[in-house]
């Protein structure tokens, strides 16, 4: 191909097309072949010395949401706005790119190290913070950023882009508004994460996550009323993985739906077995609490091992039920309409506790662990623990304090009043079989006359 020497409409529409190749349409800032040429262009310039310099991502939080509230039209505004903003302050040298979708990215050419690029992230996250104007309204969003410095990140574009990456995904996965800068020990925490997060999806296709169960006691007779069930998982290779790791990143991985029927329905089952005036206590996550198809499910299961729902009761955080209070409360209507009980767990750990108590129809309130264990030390937790009883007895509500570990602390609660206790103190989370051996020593053999069947 000879360039016509003219000046011809030929050759300016040729240069047209390549500035498209390179040009994001919408925002007017470079493509990802503009960034991936600006990298290349860089690395080659220092090729003999190589200095550092930093590429990063930038994510926006949540965009998807408004532009499906707002239309695509606002959501258009809203990422030309967010280019300009970072056009408008990124440090001399720099250049932006709008790889796609929310997502942009920079070039940083005197960006040389972590604390710098980190500087720069803040700085962003800062100027994409203040609300965007959609004329009728502004709304606020927030961004995730990831970075990796050349040459340790990656020696090719390649390379070094998808460490960006993995550091972008890991700011999405702590939350809104993180900044990572790669390095090779964040690299192996993703590793592991997806190690596990293998490991689980496997575990639950294999039915390998069991339930065990930790009785909850009547503290005036210490007989247990019920049991907690609590999620196991102890893998061939990771050894023994907490509840409190697992629950939590299948919820992020949107498998707590198939973890959860599994472990409810090996509880439910579990529980025919036991006297049926034992009620089972089982945990909702919080993703549970924000889909509407919980309370469905959740009925559909006990119903299909055959237990009775009054025997079912479930507890809830108040940092779940904040997420999305309407939708919390449709559930919890739902599955007390079914004849299900709402435990409210972890009571004091999270925030506008007494309003929660005033909006929402409980039952039952557990006493976090972290009052209960100072009560005999501390005259504060003592005062606490006392009101909470107090009001529980004004609402009508039952109460259940968590983590007695010893005689002096499960005394000091039955003179406060309080009536139900769970702890080490009177049992440990045990597996069934365990559990039937528990039973059988306080109620004597367990014939199927006295559990309930069918
Ligand atoms: P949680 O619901 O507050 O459960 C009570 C935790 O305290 C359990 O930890 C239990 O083993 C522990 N515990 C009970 N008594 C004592 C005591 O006397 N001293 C001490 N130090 N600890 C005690 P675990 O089993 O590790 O569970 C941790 C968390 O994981 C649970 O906290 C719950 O939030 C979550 N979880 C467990 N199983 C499930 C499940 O099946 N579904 C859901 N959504 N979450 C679950
Ligand atoms: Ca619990
Ligand atoms: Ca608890």
């Amino acid at each position: 191909m000879t360039r016509p020497d003219d000046g011809s409409a030929d050759y300016l529409s040729r240069n047209d097309l390549h500035v498209m190749a390179f040009t994001d349409p919408l925002t007017g800032l470079g493509n990802a072949n503009k960034m991936r040429d600006r990298v290349r262009e860089i690395a080659a310039e220092r090729a003999a010395d190589p200095a550092p310099f930093t590429i990063g991502l930038a994510n926006l939080d949540g965009f998807k949401p408004l532009n499906d509230l707002f239309g695509p039209g606002a959501g258009d505004e809203i990422l030309c706005q967010v280019a300009n903003r970072l056009l408008a302050c990124v440090p001399d040298g720099a250049t932006v790119i709008r790889v796609g979708g929310d997502e942009f990215a920079f070039v940083l050419p005197l960006v040389f190290e972590r604390k710098a690029a980190e500087k720069i992230g803040q700085m962003l996250r800062e100027v994409l913070s203040a609300p965007f104007d959609l004329g009728q309204r502004t709304v606020r969003l927030s961004a995730s950023f990831g970075f990796a410095i050349y040459p340790f990140a990656g020696a090719d574009y390649e390379e070094l882009l998808k460490s960006a990456d993995t550091a972008l995904y890991r700011s999405k996965r702590r939350g809104r508004g993180q900044i990572t800068v790669f390095s090779h020990e964040i690299a192996a925490e993703m590793k592991r994460a997806t190690q596990l997060e293998q490991a689980l999806r496997n575990a639950i296709i294999n039915g390998a996550v069991d339930v065990h169960f930790q009785p909850i006691v009547d503290l005036a007779t210490d007989m247990p009323v019920g049991f907690e069930a609590l999620a196991r998982w102890c893998d061939a290779d990771l050894g023994y993985v907490s509840p409190a790791v697992f629950v939590p990143l299948a919820e992020e991985r949107g498998f707590i739906h198939s973890l959860t029927e599994t472990l409810l329905r090996k509880a439910a089952e579990a529980a025919l077995l036991w006297p049926k005036e034992l009620f089972l206590s089982f945990n909702l996550s919080s993703a549970q609490l924000m889909d509407p198809s919980t309370s469905r499910d959740v009925l559909a299961i006990v119903n299909r091992v055959g237990l009775d729902p009054r025997r079912l009761e479930l507890e809830i955080t108040e940092t779940a039920v904040m997420t999305d209070a309407d939708m919390a409360q449709k559930i919890v209507a739902e599955l007390r309409a079914a004849g299900m009980r709402i435990s409210l767990d972890d009571f004091g750990t999270g925030q506008s506790s007494l309003g929660r108590l005033r909006d929402f129809t409980f039952d039952k309130l557990k006493i976090d662990r972290s009052f209960v264990s100072r009560i005999a030390t501390d005259r504060a937790s003592e005062h606490i623990i006392k009101a909470i009883v107090t009001m529980c007895d004004g609402l009508n509500l039952e109460v259940v304090a968590e983590g007695i570990e010893d005689f002096a602390e499960a005394l000091k609660l039955k003179g406060l009043g309080c009536g139900m206790g769970q702890g080490y103190f009177y049992g440990k989370p045990a597996d069934l079989q365990a559990t039937m051996r528990y039973l059988e020593k306080r109620f004597g053999s367990l014939d199927q006359s006295q559990s309930q069947a069918g």
